[in-house]
């Protein structure tokens, strides 16, 4: 069966607009708090004790497991938590068998979910055109660091040469088509 997994935006855009019958989506609980609109909660409510909507939160090692690839694209930077759940719980799904999609229209979570090889869609925007992993660089000296896969903070170190700000750099970068 097909899954859709969706995030804040696509739970307030999407399943309002295009509830498919057949279809199973699930989230996550901390997508599920960020839901302010009264519409939106009421819609959500029908959803869940209809069981159309199911809602699931990705282990710790899961969660790990892309927090690492976050880093390795630079998309940490730019991902709340609540985001990095989203793309945990539809890669913990996926490892089970399922047939996965994302729904969103985040790019940085589309860019993840390309490295994850997760398919995505977006809700109401077109998706993105390019991948990209970046690096850490220093502007000054050019010292060039990997990010840090143990540190969990979403601060930029520093240089440790010269003590300048280290800035992200794209090392990487990938045409998609369409
Ligand atoms: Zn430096």
């Amino acid at each position: 069966m097909k899954v859709y997994v969706l995030d804040t935006s696509a739970i307030i855009n999407y399943l309002n607009r295009y509830y498919a019958p057949g279809l199973q989506y699930y989230t996550t609980n901390s997508v599920l708090s960020e839901i302010k609109s009264t519409l939106s909660q009421l819609r959500l409510e029908y959803s869940l004790s209809k069981g159309e909507l199911r809602i699931h939160d990705p282990s710790p090692e899961i969660l790990k497991e892309v927090l690492e690839n976050a880093k390795r694209t630079g998309d940490f930077f730019k991902l709340s938590s609540t985001d990095i759940e989203v793309v945990a719980l539809a890669f913990e799904l996926k490892k089970y068998g399922h047939d996965v999609v994302i729904v969103t229209d985040d790019y940085a979570i589309m860019n993840l979910s390309l490295r994850l090889k997760i398919p995505f869609k977006p809700a109401l925007m077109s998706p993105i055109s390019e991948y990209r992993e970046v690096t850490l660089m220093c502007p000054v000296c050019k010292y060039k660091a990997k990010l840090s896969l143990n540190e969990n903070t979403h601060i930029i170190p520093t240089c440790p040469r010269c003590g300048t700000e280290l800035k992200l750099i794209i090392r990487k970068r990938r045409r998609l088509n369409s």
